[in-house]
């Protein structure tokens, strides 16, 4: 594995992390190091585009500013935990983080590598647990125990095996990138500007319930595709399953996604897990279809993967399908999502790093 554990010992007891740091950050590290103000742009190649592990990669920068820096910063990619893999290729990959809310004990967040053909997506963390509580969730279960930086989100980018297969990334791991929504735009404008990693906003996909005030702020701010999970055609079904329905509605977040294009590069997407008697029927789908009309968009059905001691059951496959062909013979563009990763609980909804804390 290319990482440097040793050095990230070292550095998450003594040292500063460069990784997630943005060019003024590193500007003004500079200034206090006395050094030129160019050498910010050489680190920022050496970190997110050459992949340097140690500042002594840097070898661009004179030997004494390495030595200087290296005093009191190092790169600070941290090697995963633990890796699983499932029977199907995927990879669930345990980190361990340091999130501002809590020094005092061990936290860890998950990260969820998924080959696919051609593609090869990893699902990414924003938080340790999330406050928003949706019923079918076990990250919802875990509660809220802190922000990742945008470092520790780059990290699980960064420190996996397969980081530089990547074609794509997904916000769709544990917590509400809309709840962490600074370190989450930190680390997006790090992944697609240049100097930075130089990514195409157009492979990455951030997933959302919708958070008043910064969902707006997202799509101002960033170019990255939008998901939002809806997985209800109504307030009421919506409301009794997730809570953040009762704080932004989705008669809200329809008014305020309709007030944006969507019909360039950019997509839109809503996440649909279907549950059994829940909002599988063809009067859903009716409401469904009535509710995105006009709206530039696509629909992903999920499979809903059980979790314990939850009451909702999922759709089966027929039941999917009939769901998937009213809304694409009604013009939504409807596919199913391919479970990945259920033997390994890395499947969508499942993340959760509960019984590691306790
Ligand atoms: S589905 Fe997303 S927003 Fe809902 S509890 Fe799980 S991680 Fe949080």
């Amino acid at each position: 594995m290319d990482t440097c554990a040793p050095m990230c010992e070292e550095t998450r007891d003594k040292k500063q992390s460069l990784i997630g740091l943005s060019l003024e950050e590193l500007q003004e590290i500079c200034r206090s190091e006395d050094l030129p103000s160019y050498a910010a742009r050489q680190m920022m190649d050496w970190l997110y585009v050459r992949r340097a592990t140690s500042i002594d990669d840097m070898t661009n920068l004179s030997k004494a500013a390495r030595a200087r820096l290296s005093e009191r910063f190092c790169v600070g990619i941290m090697p995963p935990a633990e890796a699983v893999r499932s029977t199907d290729g995927t990879v669930k990959y345990l980190f361990e983080v340091n999130p501002s809310s809590d020094n005092q004990r061990k936290h860890f967040v998950e990260a969820v590598f998924i080959p696919d053909g051609e593609r090869a997506t990893l699902c990414v963390s924003s938080q340790v647990g999330c406050k928003m509580h949706c019923q079918f969730c076990m990250t919802g279960r875990q509660g809220w125990h802190g922000n990742l930086s945008a470092g520790d989100i780059l990290n699980q980018v960064f420190a996996i095996p397969e980081s530089q297969q990547l074609t794509n990334v997904v916000l769709m791991g544990m917590g509400e990138p809309m709840d962490n929504l600074d370190a989450v735009l930190k680390a997006l404008a790090l992944m697609t500007s240049t100097p930075g990693m130089g990514w195409s906003p157009r492979r990455i996909t951030v997933s959302t319930v919708g958070v008043k005030g910064t969902l707006e702020r997202f799509i101002r701010e960033s170019e990255c595709h939008l998901a939002i999970s809806l997985h209800a055609a109504s307030p009421e079904v919506r409301s009794a399953m997730m809570p953040a329905e009762r704080i932004c509605s989705m008669t809200q977040l329809l008014e305020l996604l309709r007030q944006y294009d969507w019909s360039g590069q950019r997509r839109l997407s809503f996440e649909y897990i279907l549950f059994r008697g829940v909002n599988d029927s063809m009067a859903d789908a009716r409401r469904l279809v009535r509710l995105l009309e006009g709206l530039h968009c696509r629909v992903n059905l999920i499979r809903f993967h059980r979790i314990p001691d939850a009451e909702l059951e999922g759709t089966d496959q027929d039941g999917m399908l009939r769901f998937r062909d009213f809304l694409t013979q009604h013009g939504v563009f409807a596919t199913i999502r391919a479970s990945r990763g259920e033997d390994v609980m890395a499947a969508c909804g499942m993340l959760s790093t509960l019984k590691i804390r306790n």
